[in-house]
């Protein structure tokens, strides 16, 4: 267990009150801001002149007041110096990326990430000559082996989507460092439960969309890094983000600055109930995937990098052996028990069923899904925390004798 308390770290983050001393901070809409003396625009430009310097808010992509306030709480909870938000999370993750590449670099990464990242990898990026190799993360062999002269960047996802392989970020930062190369991590699965700044990561991206929001009615992303890699992100001539312009809308930012108090809360909750379904899975001979599982093949390293009291987290793989019998379960989950929702996304507050390699991951290709572990039965389960955990469990348990038993 860690003992890096990042609830502690977000209750510690300068707190921010309305204008009028609201409780709530003041969403800040304008686009452009009054410079008060000419000669400080030219400062502002050359990166000189910050709010924090002297100088002011000069235009919203750039730099927006309440997106700032966000962007703070956010480098607190994660143990990083600064922090910047992005109106998704692929724009989080591919502006990160073009940031720390360029023609000519490589890239190694996790075989086991989101189906959107791994075409972003596999298809895009070659087209700006930017080449990526794709390993088991979990072998630390084959990632060094992977590394090339040119390589720039380790990334990966702290729990691996959708097959919940958790990577582990200090020995792949030593490997990062001992070649100068940057180690990324996405830690949409499980904010609060891991850290991977603290753990030896240089960049840790969002999807905010996902537990951080919790609501599942917006789309949201961050980076979250060093000063120096956050300024150069936005810097006015030359920044990835500045450029590709994925800006974060104000209103946007309030409802997540809204809803991050309450994250730890949700989160144990969420970890509390996949610990139990799993559990019960697992007893009644489901093959289920989850990570506080004693015999998932990471346990022992999910438990040695948590942060104590978070879980580990409530999304679950269930293997239901063919597409067919996965597509049967989910229909008697959401049509006959109201268990869940058949949708992608997760985080939400009610449970989020899906068939991956049919949906989120239906980009990367059929051999390479089973390199992953990705079988075409398998069954993503993003639980919520609505209704009583036992009754729950009764629904479940109904419909998996039904369709797997
Ligand atoms: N990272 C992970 C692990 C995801 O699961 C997803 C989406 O499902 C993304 C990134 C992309 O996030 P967004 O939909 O906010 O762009």
């Amino acid at each position: 267990m860690q003992s890096y308390n990042p609830e502690q770290a977000l209750l510690n983050a300068r707190r921010e009150f309305g204008e009028h001393g609201g409780v709530a901070p003041s969403i800040s809409r304008s686009a452009t801001f009054t410079v008060m003396h000419p000669q400080i625009m030219p400062e502002i430009f050359s990166g000189l002149k910050g709010p924090e310097q002297g100088g002011c808010f000069l235009y919203s992509r750039h730099f927006n007041p309440t997106v700032d306030v966000l962007a703070r709480y956010l480098a607190a909870m994660e143990g990083t110096e600064s922090a910047m938000c992005t109106a998704s999370g692929m724009a989080a993750i591919s502006c990160a990326m073009l940031q720390l590449c360029n023609s000519g670099d490589h890239i190694v990464a996790s075989e086991c990430i989101y189906g959107g990242t791994h075409a972003l990898f596999q298809s895009l990026l070659p087209q700006m000559n930017i080449a990526t190799t794709f390993v088991d993360i979990t072998d630390l062999a084959a990632v060094k082996t992977a590394i090339q002269p040119n390589t720039k960047v380790i990334y990966t996802e702290t729990m691996g989507n959708p097959t919940l392989r958790i990577a582990d970020i200090p020995a792949l930062s030593q490997a990062a460092r001992a070649r100068q190369i940057k180690l990324v991590v996405d830690n949409t699965f499980s904010p609060l439960i891991f850290t991977p700044k603290t753990l030896g990561a240089d960049v840790v991206v969002y999807s905010l969309t996902k537990y951080i929001n919790g609501a599942s009615d917006l789309i949201a992303g961050a980076i979250c890094a060093d000063k120096s890699f956050v300024q150069a992100l936005m810097d006015l001539h030359t920044g990835r983000v500045m450029l590709l312009g994925p800006t974060m809308d104000p209103r946007v930012a309030f409802d997540i600055i809204q809803r991050i108090p309450h994250l730890p809360i949700r989160m144990r909750e969420h970890s509390r109930r996949g610990a139990a379904m799993a559990k019960m899975l697992k007893d009644m001979g489901i093959h289920v995937i989850y990570p506080g599982l004693p015999d998932h093949p990471q346990h022992q390293k999910a438990e040695q990098l948590s942060n104590q009291g978070y879980g580990l987290g409530g999304i679950l793989a269930l293997d239901c052996g063919s597409r067919e019998k996965a597509e049967s379960l989910m229909d008697v989950l959401q049509n006959e028990e109201s268990f869940g929702m058949i949708a992608v996304s997760l985080g939400y507050f009610d449970t989020l069923i899906s068939c991956s390699g049919s949906s989120t991951s239906s980009e990367i290709d059929a051999a390479e899904q089973m390199k992953m572990g990705l079988s075409p039965g398998l069954m993503r389960i993003a639980l919520g925390y609505t209704g009583d955990l036992d009754i729950r469990m009764q629904q479940m348990k109904r419909a998996v004798k039904k369709i797997l038993l």
